[in-house]
């Protein structure tokens, strides 16, 4: 299949988080012809597959998801959203962007690129997983990682196929991903009537002074590829729904994207001691959601870079932003990793899509890595 048919044949196919749904035997069929290795193993709900070429020389892996969001309310969408029709030059469809368009374009570079090479001086790699975008309870792909290095196995340069791009393919990359954390904070005080004050501790009181002092800490300035470290409350809920009552206690989430300048346990400790100097009785619990993963080192962005001159005329911006991604799992073991693939603007909503000309152009871009690897 080409690229078009083999993006239009997965996203066909309703793989929501955590669920491959069929992808990867798709993806099996199209690669063991090339003389790729190919594994699909599972951890609790989630699959994954790792498929190897080669054995000699640095390994450069393809990362990638099978799993999709849902549709959302699919009447809303201009077709079906698993239909994966083109509408207008595009390819519409959960997944076109985000990011089944990538793993197929990937899979077409391999294809020509193993065609004029057939005994490249590098290891190509393809890891893929089905939950990418849920719960870190149904698993990820951090265990495949475990086991490779278990094995004393290291992945040199990591190419995450997530959509990176702003404007035109391949104008932004991502070296890096901030981290996340979030704090579940609930203020105890004391209820009773408003009228007696003396009888009573207003939590909400008692957080302004917290939510003032907190909002106004610089926590880091960052460094030239990343913004500071950044505080947001998210939600707040307090009261009794009477007007003459003060509440018993009051919760609050928020949320900390934070630089590789700053670390959880900081940000944790920090946020623990103003509550106690604010003397505030409280109970917080924490959730990190993700560390943040940083490529320092320039050898594969080089790479990268020369590619897009070749296939776009122009080098990429470096932008760090966005959530988070699978990146994360690979990069603490040295690997450089980095992130590039279609336009992000249509991800995750109504009528997600990528336009047929960016679909070719990413097809070229990543066969151009490939043979900037030689
Ligand atoms: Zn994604």
């Amino acid at each position: 299949m080409n690229t078009l048919e083999l993006a239009q044949k997965l996203i066909s196919i309703k793989s929501i988080s955590p669920n491959d749904n069929g992808c990867f035997k798709i993806i099996k069929d199209e690669i063991i012809g090339l003389g790729f290795n190919v594994e699909i193993s599972s951890y609790s709900n989630v699959e994954n597959l790792l498929a190897k070429h080669g054995s000699k020389g640095k390994i450069f892996c393809f990362l990638g998801h099978t799993d999709v969001v849902p549709s959302g309310p699919e009447d809303q969408w201009i077709v079906d959203p698993f239909s994966a029709q083109i509408v207008d030059n595009s390819l519409v469809g959960r997944g076109a962007a985000d990011m089944k368009s990538s793993i197929a374009a990937f899979i077409n570079a391999v294809k020509i690129f193993l065609a004029d090479n057939p005994d490249p001086p590098f290891q190509i790699w393809i890891l893929l997983t089905s939950n990418e975008e849920g719960e870190i309870s149904d698993g990820k792909i951090d265990k495949i990682i475990a086991e490779l290095q278990n094995k004393n196995i290291f992945i040199d340069y990591c190419l995450v196929g997530e959509a990176s791009s702003k404007h035109s393919v391949g104008d932004v990359l991502r070296r890096g991903r901030r981290g996340s954390l979030t704090g579940y904070l609930t203020v105890h005080g004391k209820q009773g009537h408003v009228a007696y004050p003396k009888e009573v501790k207003n939590p909400i009181h008692a957080c302004g002074k917290f939510i003032e002092k907190i909002s106004n800490i610089n926590w880091d300035q960052g460094n030239q590829d990343f913004d500071p470290t950044s505080f947001q409350i998210s939600n707040i809920s307090s009261g009794t729904g009477a007007t003459n009552v003060v509440p018993g206690d009051l919760q609050m989430i928020f949320n900390f994207r934070f630089s590789p300048e700053n670390t959880a346990d900081n940000l944790k400790r920090i946020t623990s001691d103003l509550l106690i100097d604010l003397n505030i009785e409280h109970s917080l619990e924490w959730v990190q959601n993700a560390e943040p993963y940083y490529t320092k080192n320039d050898d594969f962005i080089e790479i990268i870079q020369n590619a897009l001159l070749k296939v776009n005329g122009k080098k990429a911006i470096i932008d760090n932003g966005g959530g988070t991604s699978d990146g994360r799992w690979i990069s603490p073991m040295g690997t450089e990793t980095i992130e590039l693939g279609p336009l992000n603007k249509t991800i995750h909503k109504i009528n997600e899509q990528i336009s047929l000309d960016d679909l070719s152009k990413l097809e070229k871009i990543y066969l151009a890595v490939l043979e900037e690897m030689i």
